[in-house]
């Protein structure tokens, strides 16, 4: 029999590795994928080779391709590193190599799954009867809230949509604000509901919908309708107006969905929960681990006001599956049968930081994302093109399109930092995300000072 272990001793001095030179590798990576098939590809393997070899080189191999999105100074996207216990957690995750999809296949996982959902409702200030499904992304989680809606809004006129599809089944309206994220409209289509019926509802300067707006086109139809709400624009950070939302919604027997990949965690700091007053009334929300909680990729959140929607939404049960009546069977809240033990992550991203570390997380990132704000607003000619609310920050250079377009490469190519672009009010503009628990105001001051380098380059 093989040794179990072998290769872990050296996938763990890989990893101390990597981790000790996060803070100082260049942030963008050095070849591109054809740099690291170059090294990694070839014909299949006819035989094999021994744990430890093949961790030495894939490693070598991957090492230029990697791009330093965990460390401190990487501002694109919305990404987030590992909290030290959440990554250590992770690995004992893959050594359980539990199937977290039954309690008879993992009482373990089906009872982390409970506390860490009670955990998170209480962290997020949201129903303590919700129930929560751990999936793999924001894209996971609005779709499994959006098929809880679907159900839900069907049920409602007598259409059971589980049984009989969509096929003859009423029309659902849907609406989202016109800055709904990309990934509301992948779950539209793959939910059969088509990305292009939504009506798109006019949003603020900041991208906040305009709840008069949403009141005026839920008023101007009849039947089922889902309104899916947004708590962080992903470029702005802003928040729509639950409050008002929630009254519009409940005016109409609408299903609110929030999607709050990160912004959601503004409720979990005294600093920002103010941004998301209201947000409890919504039917449904959508919220990342591995972005602002700083879980390993990947975890995310679907939480149902209704667990009784959700699980009709998403349970599996058929002759041969092993149900232990009264326990969790966590697949009953996810797309997916089989799956690792997806929750465990979290739950130890929560111990280490406890509700105050949770709290000191989201308003250090904010405060960095001002800082970072401040120092931009002083470059000659540059504008900081939003409400500095949450963690985003929306910066356009002078120069115009091309001149900003230049810097973004130029700041990428410097390795010092890393930020995307975005285009904003029909124009290219710098976007930064601060949602790292090892970035200091050092790394700040360190990156305003690269863009400033590359802002005065052009
Ligand atoms: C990132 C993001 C998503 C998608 O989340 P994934 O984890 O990438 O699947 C959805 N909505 C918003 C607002 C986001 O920021």
């Amino acid at each position: 029999m093989g040794d179990r272990t072998a290769g872990l001793a050296t996938a763990a001095a890989h990893a101390r590795a990597f981790l000790d030179q996060l803070d100082e590798r260049p942030v963008a990576a050095r070849v591109d994928a054809a740099g690291v098939r170059d090294v990694l590809g070839g014909p299949l393997p006819e035989h094999g080779e021994d744990p430890a070899t093949v961790i030495d080189a894939l490693v070598a191999g991957a090492d230029p391709g990697l791009v330093a999105s965990s460390g401190p100074r990487h501002f694109g996207f919305v990404i987030g590193g590992a909290l030290p216990a959440a990554l250590a957690a992770d690995w004992v995750v893959s050594a359980w190599d539990q199937c977290a999809a039954f309690h008879a296949l993992s009482p373990a996982a089906a009872a982390i799954e409970e506390i860490t959902s009670a955990w998170l409702l209480d962290l997020l200030g949201l129903p303590d009867t919700s129930s929560v499904g751990f999936v793999t992304g924001g894209q996971g989680a609005n779709t499994t809230c959006l098929a809880a809606a679907r159900h839900a809004v069907l049920a409602r006129t007598g259409w059971d949509v589980g049984k009989h599809g969509l096929m003859g089944a009423p029309s659902i309206r849907i609406m989202c604000g016109e800055q709904a994220h990309a990934t509301i409209y992948t779950a539209l289509r793959l939910l059969g509901l088509g990305a292009d019926t939504a009506v798109r509802i006019a949003t603020d300067d900041q991208g906040r919908m305009e709840p008069d707006a949403l009141s005026a086109a839920l008023a101007g139809g009849e039947g089922p309708a889902i309104v899916c709400a947004q708590a962080g624009n992903v470029a702005t950070g802003a928040f729509d107006s639950f409050a008002r939302i929630a009254d519009a919604c409940a005016a109409h027997d609408a299903w609110l969905h929030v999607d709050g990949a990160f912004g959601l965690w503004a409720a979990a700091s005294p600093s920002t929960s103010h941004l998301t007053r209201g947000v409890e009334r919504a039917d449904s929300w959508a919220v990342d681990a591995h972005k602002w909680l700083n879980v390993p990729y990947d975890g995310a959140m679907a939480i149902v006001a209704d667990p009784d929607a959700h699980v009709a939404a998403m349970g599996l049960a058929g002759p041969y599956l092993v149900v232990d009546p009264g326990q969790r069977n966590n697949t009953n809240y996810v797309p997916e049968s089989s799956r690792r033990a997806r929750a465990v992550p979290v739950y130890a991203a929560i111990r280490s930081l406890g509700r105050a570390g949770v709290a000191d997380l989201i308003s250090r990132n904010c405060a960095q994302a001002r800082r970072m704000a401040d120092r931009l607003a002083r470059l000659p000619g540059a504008d900081v093109l939003n409400d500095v609310v949450l963690n985003q920050v929306l910066v356009r250079l002078p120069g115009g399109d091309d001149a900003n377009r230049a810097a973004v490469a130029a700041i990428q190519r410097d390795g010092t930092c890393w930020l995307g672009g975005t285009t904003w009010n029909n124009e290219y503009v710098l976007r930064i995300s601060v949602s790292n628990w090892a970035t200091t105001d050092a790394d700040i001051d360190r990156s305003a000072d690269a863009i400033a380098r590359a802002a005065g380059q052009i």
